[in-house]
């Protein structure tokens, strides 16, 4: 579904990813992993169209998307990627519900059914009682599940996830890490998750090693 390519990416003098050839397919969980400064993060935010790589090409089913304009490139990722970041990134002074049904509202959804879909994700999230909750009132646990929540709206074709669980006590990492497995065995989501904790990891269906800017393992 998405295929990354001799990806090149260097900050001044550091060449950060040397030449990253991945593969990703629907319904998979990929885990990337490595030590820490290897570059992984810059890897996904490339995957995500966060960042530009400086050579190579991204091909999301097929399409070349170092092509397209910022506009359309912002349209593919609202539409079809779906972000979950170490600290939830949830905007403070909006409820659970309002913060997950943001990226709907940004591609111009129909209010109504944007709003039954989200509670219908804080269902299966567990969440449903918590909807008009500030994130400052939920558990860190609650916050990310909100975070999952909007990542899932526009129902993406890839979750890219950075160090998820980074920020969770080890029941509420493993709850997370449960739920991941739950979404693509019931709804058939696709992840692409940058983490340190071996237990996810090694759960994995397929487990990637980047060390000095080169993918070693398959
Ligand atoms: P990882 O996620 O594996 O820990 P990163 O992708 O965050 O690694 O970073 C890889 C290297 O690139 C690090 O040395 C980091 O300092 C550097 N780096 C990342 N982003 C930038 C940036 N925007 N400007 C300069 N250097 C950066």
């Amino acid at each position: 579904m998405l295929s990354a390519r001799s990806i090149h990416k260097r900050y001044g003098h550091l060449e950060v990813l040397k030449g990253v050839d991945l593969e990703i397919g629907k319904g998979e969980i990929l885990s990337i992993v490595g030590p820490s400064g290897a570059g992984k993060s810059t890897l996904l935010h490339i995957l995500g169209t966060l960042d530009e790589p400086d050579n190579g090409s991204l091909l999301l089913n097929g399409q070349e998307l170092s092509r397209k304009t910022k506009a359309q490139l912002s349209d593919v990722r609202n539409k079809h990627f779906g972000f979950i970041f170490q600290f939830h990134n949830l905007l403070p002074e909006f409820t659970a519900i309002e913060n997950v049904c943001m990226p709907a509202f940004i591609a111009g959804k129909d209010q109504k059914n944007t709003k039954i879909r989200a509670e219908e994700l804080l269902g299966i999230l567990g969440l449903i009682d918590r909807k008009n909750h500030k994130p400052s009132a939920l558990s860190g646990g609650e916050q990310q599940r909100v975070a999952v929540a909007r990542a899932l709206i526009n129902e993406p074709q890839l979750i890219l996830a950075d160090e998820p669980s980074g920020n969770l006590d080890s029941k509420n990492a493993a709850e997370l890490h449960e739920l991941f497995f739950k979404l693509r065995d019931e709804l058939g989501y696709t992840f692409a998750i940058v983490t340190h904790n071996t237990e996810l990891a090694d759960m994995s269906d397929r487990k990637v090693t980047l060390i000095d800017g080169l993918i070693s393992s398959f």
